[in-house]
C-alpha cells in the first residue's frame, strides 16, 4: 500500500491551487497529520487541512490566498511561524517544516527550519505523522518514515521518537493519546503507557483550557468509557478529576459492601453516550456521582449510605468547573441541577407515583425534565436482567404519568395564577413577607393536587389563607 497513490483524495481545487503556489515559490510542499490519517481511516473527509512547507509556511499561505477565487484572508501567527486560510468553510493551516528542541520546564519548543523528515519526528504519533505529497515529481504518494500506516491498520497509538521524550517534552500528549485512542478505538502501545504512567505528574504544566478541550472530546466519543478507565489506569485522573478518582474502590464493614462509584458511573456515561449528543448532559452523568465520596458513612443497622450526596455532589461541581477554567454559566448551572436532581426520578420509580410528587418533579426540573429522565435511564447499570426490566418498566411508568399530569395540569414553567400584585391589592398590603408567604402556599397548593392550577381556585384559597392570617380581603 505505501507505494500506492492517492491522487483521488486530493482531487479537491484547493490543493491543485497550493501545489502551484508551492511550485511558483520552489518549495516542497505536503497534506499532513488529521487529514491524513482520517483519510486513510475512511472517516469522511476533514474539514481542517495542515500542509507543510518545506520553506517558509506563511510565504506559501499569502501566496496560495492570492491565487484562490475571492482572495480570502489570511490569519498570520508570526510566533508560531504558522498561517491560516478559511477557504469555503474548511481551514487551511500553513506551517514551515520543522526541528524542534525542548527545555524541561516548558512545553514550547525551541523551533529551528527543519525537512520533512525532522518534522515528521516532531509529530505526536505515528499515524499524525503522515504525509502527502503535494509537489510535481510525486504528487498523491504517501510519505510514511514510522509505518504509521502498519498503525492504523493494528489500531495502534505509537509515538515516532522515545515515547519518554515525546510525553515529557510536552505532556498535553499524553491527553491526546488518550483522547484519539478512544475516539478512534485504538490501543495504545505499551511501552507509551509505560512513558505516560512514569511521566504522568508533567500534566502538571499543561493549561486547564488544554486539558478541558481533550476532555471534552473524550467525552463526545462513542465510547468515553475507554477514555476515563486510560486516565485511571494510567494515574493522570488523579490530576485532573480527583473527584471520579475519589469514587473507586468497594468497602467492606460487616459483610456489606457497596458498589464501585468509579466504574459505576463509567458505565453510565457509556450508556448516555448512546442517547444524546448534549456535551453538557455527559458531564453530568460523569459527575453525577461525585458527591458520594464525601457523604460515605456506615451505619451498622442500615449499612452504607451516601445521604445529601446530590446536593453535596451539586456544589462540587462549581468548584471542579472553576478548578478547570470551564465556562461559570447556565452549563455549569445545567449540569448541577443535573446532580442535584439525579435520584429524584429514581426515587418515583421505586414508590407508587403519586400525581403529587410526579408534579413537584415537573415543577424542579423544568425544561429540563427531558435530560433529567435520560441522565436516569442510563443510571441504570444493574446486571441482574429481572431488576434491569423493572427498573426501565417503573421509568416508562414514570414518563407515562408526566404526560397525564402535565396535560391536565400544566406545571412546566409554572407561572402562579395569582402574582404578588393581585395579593396586595386584595389585602391593601404594602411589600411584606406576607406577600410571599400567600404566594408559596398558593404553589404548594397547586403542587400538591391540593387546587387545581386555576385562576379562580386559587383565588379563593388566597382568601382563605389570607383570613387565616388575619388579613381583610378590602376588595
Ligand atoms: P483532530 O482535528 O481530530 O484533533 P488532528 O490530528 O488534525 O486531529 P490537530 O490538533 O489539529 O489534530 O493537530 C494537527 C497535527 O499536528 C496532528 O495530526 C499532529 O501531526 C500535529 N500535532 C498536534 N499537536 C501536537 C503535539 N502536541 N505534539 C506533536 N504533534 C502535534
Amino acid at each position: 500500500m505505501e507505494q500506492q497513490n492517492h491522487k483521488k483524495v486530493l482531487i479537491n481545487p484547493v490543493f491543485t491551487t497550493i501545489a502551484d503556489a508551492a511550485k511558483e515559490l520552489g518549495v516542497d510542499t505536503y497534506v499532513i497529520g488529521g487529514f491524513v490519517r482520517d483519510y486513510l481511516l475512511d472517516r469522511g473527509i476533514p474539514k481542517d487541512i495542515d500542509i507543510v512547507a518545506v520553506g517558509s509556511g506563511i510565504d506559501l499561505a499569502k501566496r496560495v490566498a492570492s491565487l484562490l477565487p475571492g482572495n480570502p484572508k489570511v490569519s498570520v501567527f508570526k510566533n508560531f511561524g504558522t498561517a491560516m486560510i478559511n477557504h469555503k468553510g474548511q481551514e487551511l493551516e500553513f506551517v514551515g517544516a520543522r526541528k524542534e528542541s525542548y527545555h524541561r520546564e516548558s512545553r514550547k519548543p525551541v523551533v529551528e527550519d527543519g525537512t520533512l523528515a525532522e518534522d515528521q519526528k516532531r509529530r505526536d504519533f505515528t499515524i499524525n505523522a503522515l504525509a502527502l505529497s503535494l509537489n510535481e515529481e510525486d504528487f498523491g504518494t504517501l510519505l510514511d518514515p514510522f509505518n504509521g500506516l502498519g498503525d492504523l491498520t493494528r489500531k495502534l497509538i505509537r509515538t515516532p521518537l522515545e515515547p519518554g521524550i515525546t510525553y515529557s517534552d510536552d505532556p498535553l500528549r499524553m491527553m491526546r493519546a488518550i483522547r484519539f485512542a478512544t475516539q478512534l478505538g485504538f490501543t495504545i502501545h505499551s511501552d507509551s503507557l509505560a512513558a505516560i504512567i512514569e511521566h504522568k505528574q508533567r500534566i502538571k504544566i499543561i493549561s486547564q483550557e488544554r486539558i478541558v478541550d481533550e476532555l471534552h472530546k473524550i467525552l463526545g466519543s462513542e465510547k468515553p468509557s475507554a477514555g476515563f478507565a486510560s486516565l485511571y489506569e494510567t494515574g493522570l485522573l488523579q490530576y485532573i478529576l480527583p473527584e471520579l478518582k475519589a469514587l473507586e474502590g468497594i468497602e467492606e464493614v460487616e459483610g456489606q459492601r457497596h458498589k464501585d462509584n468509579f466504574w459505576h458511573t463509567l458505565e453510565v456515561v457509556d450508556n448516555i453516550a448512546k442517547t444524546t449528543e448534549n456535551l453538557w448532559l455527559r458531564w453530568a452523568a460523569l459527575l453525577h456521582d461525585i458527591g458520594k465520596a464525601p457523604t460515605k458513612r456506615f451505619h451498622k443497622r442500615i449499612g452504607w449510605t451516601f445521604h445529601g450526596h446530590e446536593f453535596v455532589g451539586s456544589k462540587m461541581v462549581y468548584a471542579l468547573f472553576k478548578r478547570l477554567r470551564m465556562p461559570l454559566n447556565e452549563k455549569m448551572k445545567f449540569v448541577q441541577k443535573m446532580v442535584r436532581m439525579s435520584s429524584r426520578p429514581i426515587i418515583l420509580s421505586e414508590d407508587f407515583v403519586t400525581d403529587s410528587a410526579v408534579r413537584r418533579l415537573i415543577f424542579d426540573a423544568g425544561d429540563h425534565l427531558e435530560d433529567l429522565m435520560t441522565l436516569c435511564e442510563a443510571d441504570i447499570t444493574t446486571k441482574n436482567p429481572r431488576k434491569q426490566r423493572k427498573y426501565k418498566n417503573n421509568f416508562k411508568l414514570v414518563r407515562q404519568k408526566i404526560v397525564e399530569v402535565e396535560e391536565r395540569d400544566h406545571v412546566r414553567n409554572f407561572q402562579p395564577p395569582i402574582g404578588g400584585e393581585e395579593i396586595m391589592q386584595t389585602f391593601g398590603l404594602k411589600p411584606s413577607r406576607e406577600i410571599g408567604i400567600l404566594k408559596e402556599a398558593i404553589k404548594e397548593a397547586i403542587l400538591e393536587g391540593v387546587i387545581p392550577n386555576e385562576y379562580s381556585a386559587a383565588q379563593n384559597y388566597m382568601l382563605q389563607k389570607g383570613n387565616e392570617m388575619g388579613l381583610k380581603a378590602k376588595i
